[in-house]
C-alpha cells in the first residue's frame, strides 16, 4: 500500500511539475506562482474533506471536548483530530477538541 501510494504519488508529481515547468516558459517567477497555486489548492482539498465531518460529528450530539473532557461553548474554535493520522477524515476515524488540547495532541 505505501510503495503504491510512493509509486503513483511520485508519477503524478512528476507529471504536475513537468506542467507547471512547461507553462512557466523560463520564467521563474511564474513557475514559483503556479507551484504555489497549486499547492494551495490541494491543501485546501484536504480542508474541504474535513468540515462536513465536523459537523456530523457535532449534529450527532458530542459537545465535550475528547481530550479534557470539557464542554465546547459553541462550534467556533473546535477542530477535527483523527485518531489514526494515515486514515482520511471520517465520522469513525475523527474526533472533536478543543484548539489549544488539539495542539498538545499533535
Ligand atoms: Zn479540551
Amino acid at each position: 500500500m505505501k510503495n503504491e501510494i510512493k509509486k503513483i504519488g511520485d508519477a503524478i508529481l512528476a507529471h504536475v511539475r513537468s506542467a507547471i515547468r512547461e507553462a512557466a516558459k523560463g520564467d521563474a517567477d511564474f513557475e514559483f506562482k503556479l507551484n504555489r497555486w497549486v499547492f494551495t489548492r490541494l491543501q485546501g482539498d484536504g480542508r474541504k474533506q474535513s468540515k462536513p465531518i465536523k459537523q456530523k460529528l457535532w449534529d450527532s450530539g458530542i459537545r465535550q471536548c475528547q481530550a479534557c473532557r470539557k464542554n465546547f461553548l459553541n462550534i467556533k474554535g473546535v477542530e477535527i483530530h483523527r485518531k489514526d493520522s494515515s486514515l482520511c477524515y471520517s465520522v469513525e476515524n475523527c474526533e472533536l477538541m478543543h484548539r489549544q488540547c488539539h495542539q498538545k495532541k499533535t
